[in-house]
């Protein structure tokens, strides 16, 4: 019987994913609620925040009631990043929430380039500064008194105290983690009050309030702490945190972390650093991964052909596996085309052929995070849906020529419960 549990929950685009640990990090539960899509098209998307917090309440409600008995020490909460609403003073949202991919919000992307340093995480349209922008310049600031990410309003609500953030959200709304404050060319485009406080993730922020207490089925007075994101959760959830360990995302694109002592920037390349305590994730995402492989084969046929494949026998092919002409990491050049010829008959060896180009991208890639100032790694770790595929694994290791180390877990709300646990900072 467990000492003590930890709970972690990820709001994601299409659900609510909660998870609880226990002292050794083993998972003990886990449920996920679905939420609603939300309304889009036209670059807009947009959600319900109160869809969130009813699939929290859900999840969470089924995770506790087949927990063993064991106190509760902690609860945290990752979100989508750049995921934004404006709420009253009483914490209710005026309005949906702007999702973390709308991309309306150009005009407003223009004014922050104009004000912002290169290496500032509010650059694009999908940064929450250029959504509060938005809703600020459309008139729909109302009387609203705190601009929040998802896992903001949601953990302020557990507590019932709103205004608080993490230095992870944080970033996309103009916050400066070296200096660790909101810097006043931010101060010059938002009215300052609006602005979060920023606190460390994992930082205590509160205690669960006895109404949500009650409808998730746990005692009042657990301990809330500050949470991240989703893709710093994901990589927590691998249990990787010292400096040089590493976690790569073979999803539908391809996105590496290596943790470093000193943070990286090179917005050429879309690299930023994220704080983690006193040190550093630096990451950089290419356009290549997984959406190239769907462009030829069903999850099914992978499966299929990946028994055939000879990792031990480099097909020589020297494929560039891009989804289309355009690349900025590793190499930044917007017309960097795609290169998938020669063709050979055999779909093994062609699937081969994709699966080590976007080996050789990745090994690229951690070279280039090292050039910029971070470890190359000493281990790697994997996640999404690429982890799965041992030859893949064998043919990466052989182009890395790094330990690959297995996953501890997989889900972004297990990354979320290690720093409820306070094993991270
Ligand atoms: P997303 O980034 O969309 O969340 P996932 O982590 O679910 O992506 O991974 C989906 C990707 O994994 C797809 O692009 C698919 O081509 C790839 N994939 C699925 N199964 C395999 C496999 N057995 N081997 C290699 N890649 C796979």
């Amino acid at each position: 019987k467990p000492r003590a549990l930890y709970l972690g929950a990820d709001v994601g685009t299409s659900g609510v994913r909660v998870c609880a640990l226990d002292g050794q990090g083993r998972l003990r539960g886990q449920e996920v609620a679905e939420l609603p899509t939300g309304v889009g098209g036209d670059g807009r998307h947009e959600q319900e925040p109160e869809s969130w917090w009813e699939a929290l309440m859900e999840a969470t409600a089924r995770l506790a009631a087949g927990l063993p008995d064991a106190p509760v020490r902690g609860l945290a909460l990752d979100s989508t990043s750049g995921t934004l609403l404006l709420a009253d003073r009483g914490g209710r949202p005026l309005g949906p929430a702007i999702m973390y991919d709308d991309r309306r919000a150009t005009a407003e992307a223009e004014a922050i380039a104009r004000a912002a340093p290169a290496e500032s995480g509010a650059h694009g349209a999908s940064s929450s500064l250029a959504k509060l922008l938005h809703r600020l310049g459309r008139g729909e600031g109302g009387t609203a008194v705190h601009a929040l990410h998802a896992a903001d309003w949601l953990t302020g609500r557990l507590t019932g105290d709103y205004g608080v953030s993490d230095e992870n959200n944080a970033l996309k709304l103009g916050y400066d983690p070296v200096r660790r404050g909101w810097p006043d060319w931010v101060q010059e485009l938002v009215p300052g009050e609006l602005l979060p406080e920023v606190v460390a993730p994992g930082t205590r922020v509160g205690s669960l309030a006895a109404d949500p207490a009650a409808r998730m089925g746990l005692a009042r007075g657990i301990p809330v702490l500050a949470g991240t994101t989703d893709s710093i959760a994901g990589f927590l959830a691998t249990g990787a945190g010292a400096v040089g360990e590493a976690v790569t995302s073979l999803g539908s694109t391809l996105a590496l972390k290596v943790v470093a002592e000193r943070p990286v920037f090179a917005p050429e390349h879309g690299v930023y650093s994220h704080r983690l305590g006193d040190r550093w994730l630096a990451g950089g995402a290419s356009n290549s991964g997984g959406a190239v492989l769907r462009q030829f084969f069903t999850d099914a046929e992978l499966e299929a052909l990946t028994p055939r494949l000879r990792p031990d026998r480099p097909t020589g092919l020297d494929y560039l596996p891009l989804p289309e002409t355009g690349e900025r990491f590793p190499d930044n050049d917007p017309e960097l085309a795609p290169r998938l010829e020669p063709r050979p008959e055999d779909p093994a060896e062609f699937l081969q052929g994709l699966l080590e180009g976007i080996a050789a991208i990745e090994a690229r890639g951690y070279r280039r995070l090292a050039e910029l100032g971070a470890p190359h790694p000493r281990s790697v770790r994997t996640v999404g849906g690429g982890a799965a595929n041992p030859a893949w694994t064998r043919i990466r290791a052989g182009l890395l020529g790094v330990a690959m180390e297995e996953a501890e877990h997989g889900e972004a709300a297990c990354g979320t419960a290690r720093l409820a646990a306070g094993w991270v900072s």
